[in-house]
Formats: C-alpha cells, sequence, structure tokens
C-alpha cells in the first residue's frame, strides 16, 4: 500500500445538526476500493486525483494521531469514515484503524464509526471499552435492503445482508449501531419497497436508529462515473439524469415528500428512533460531564 505525507490526521469538525454528533474527524486513508458507483468522495471538491480507487494510508499515521490527540484541550467524540471506509481491504492486514482505537480508548476519546465493511466486527473488544468513558458507536451506511441491488452499486464490500448481519452481531454484544440510508439515489433506490424494507431490517437486526437522505449529491467527475457505471446495470438512467438534474448538485427524488412519510411512518410502526436530536440525546446519555460535548 502506498503511503502519503501528512501532518495531521485528527482535526476539529465543522459542525453538522442532522447527523450523529462528533466533535473531531480523523481519516487515516485515502481514496477507497469498495468501488460505490456513486461515491462523492470520488469528486475533485475532496481530492483531486485519478487514483480514487487505489487505497493509500497515511505516512507515520499512529504518531501523527497520538500527538494529536495529546494536543487536544478536550476529549471528544472522533468521526472516521466521512470520505474514505476506515474498514477497507487494507485494513484486515495494517491494522491502522484498531490500533488508532486503541489510542482512543488510552487516551479517553469516545468514537463514531461509519462504515459499509463488517471487518468492523473484529473491533469490538475495543469498541465495548471505548464505551466505558465516551459514545462508541457504528453507523452503517447501508443504501438498499436487497443484495442484488447492492452488487450493482456497491460491488466490491459486504453486501447490505452482510452488514445487517454485522449489526446483529455488535449490538447483541451492546454497542449501538445505527444505519445510514444516505444517500438515495432518484430512479435505483427512491422506492417505497426499499424503504421500508430498510426501516424493517434496521430494527429487526438491533439498530437504534435509521437516518435517511432523499436525494444524492453530484458534482465533476462523480456524476461522470456514476452515470458511466449506472448505465450499465440500469440502461435509459443516465438520459434520466441528464433530463431531469442537468448539472444540479443536488439530486433529489421526484417523490421525496412520499418517501420521507413512508419513511416516518415505517419507523414509527416498527418502533425505531429515526430524530437524530433525540438519538443524540440517548447516545449521550449516562456520560455526566462529557455530556455537553455532544449536545448540539
Ligand atoms: S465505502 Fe464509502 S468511501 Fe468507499 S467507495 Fe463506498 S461510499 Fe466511497
Amino acid at each position: 500500500m502506498e503511503l502519503i505525507d501528512a501532518k495531521t490526521i485528527v482535526t476539529n469538525a465543522v459542525p453538522n445538526n442532522n447527523y450523529v454528533k462528533f466533535n473531531y474527524v480523523m481519516n487515516i486513508y485515502r481514496g477507497c476500493n469498495h468501488g460505490c458507483i456513486y461515491c462523492y468522495a470520488r469528486s475533485n471538491y475532496y481530492e483531486k486525483t485519478d487514483n480514487f480507487d487505489c487505497v493509500r494510508a497515511k505516512k507515520d499515521a499512529l504518531r501523527i494521531i497520538r500527538d494529536d490527540l495529546l494536543k487536544k484541550r478536550k476529549t471528544g467524540v472522533i468521526l472516521t469514515g466521512g470520505v474514505s471506509d476506515p474498514y477497507n481491504p487494507e485494513e484486515k492486514e495494517s491494522k491502522l484503524t484498531r490500533n488508532a482505537l486503541e489510542l482512543i480508548n488510552a487516551y479517553r476519546f469516545g468514537i463514531c464509526i461509519i462504515t459499509k465493511s463488517d471487518l468492523v466486527k473484529r473491533d469490538a473488544d475495543i469498541l465495548l471499552d471505548i464505551k466505558e468513558h465516551l459514545p462508541a458507536t457504528v453507523n452503517f451506511s447501508i443504501i438498499c435492503s436487497d443484495d442484488e441491488t447492492c452488487k450493482k452499486v456497491e460491488p466490491f464490500v459486504s453486501t447490505s445482508g452482510e452488514r445487517f448481519k454485522a449489526i446483529e452481531y455488535l449490538s447483541g454484544k451492546g454497542i449501538i449501531t445505527g444505519v445510514l440510508m444516505d444517500p438515495v439515489i432518484p430512479y435505483i433506490t427512491d422506492t417505497i419497497e426499499n424503504v421500508q424494507e430498510m426501516v424493517k431490517k434496521a430494527k429487526d437486526h438491533g439498530a437504534k436508529y435509521i437516518y435517511i437522505s432523499t436525494l444524492v449529491t453530484m458534482a465533476d467527475i462523480q456524476r461522470d462515473y456514476f452515470l458511466q457505471e449506472a448505465e450499465k446495470h440500469f440502461p435509459g438512467i443516465s438520459q434520466k439524469y441528464k433530463e431531469r438534474f442537468k448539472q444540479y448538485y443536488r439530486c433529489r427524488s421526484p417523490h421525496y415528500k412520499k418517501l420521507w412519510n413512508i419513511f416516518v411512518e415505517s419507523c414509527v410502526k416498527e418502533g425505531i428512533n429515526y430524530d437524530m436530536h433525540s438519538v443524540n440525546e440517548s447516545i449521550s446519555r449516562g456520560y455526566g460531564i462529557f455530556r455537553d460535548l455532544i449536545q448540539p
């Protein structure tokens, strides 16, 4: 695996009121080889490279992370997985994410993981240690309930079914898990059946919450890649996108209001939380003086 230079790895977070709360962001890897055809991290905004599908690691990552943690004036929750999956296939051998979790535990920070890989199950032991002092949550990004569609849009990572099983495994151990149904891809995953099934499976497998967006964002080379790959599996979709969304950044499902209503109805029926404010309230409960760290 190629190594790249980095000065810092754990940086301060920009506040985001829509998601699980976090104070810092950590990306050990650059690029991702999971091949999701809609991935926003492929756009030039995040990294100008024609090598996105090749995972690179930051040189001397663990020393830099340790120094970054020592320099923070306050402890807090660290998000990892925003622009590169921390559980890419290289992680199996390199164990950089696992070793970073050990540092995070030692310096008493919390963790919020976003991943599409069931490799995260391997680190359940450290997550259980972290949750003794600050929240440790695993957020599985899952956008479709069926594996057939999943293999077309996310070809090189655990299937949706495998991710739901990982939720069951981790939640069975007492780790808080959630589902991020983000993005919702118009003309592919924006069906009522998919929304209903996603909510049901999230609940049935032990997720404590589910988050939905009703759109996908598209920028520069990310859009070109998406349209090229989507056309192979969903003939005619490229023309539909060109007609409806032109060069728009936000490509929202034509029936997003209906989808949102169905989503809320399904969450109420299944008894799963979808309101991120109350999700954050419940995640922070019991952490005493640390509670203010993850409040809006
Ligand atoms: S797993 Fe995440 S970072 Fe990797 S290609 Fe898929 S969406 Fe992009």
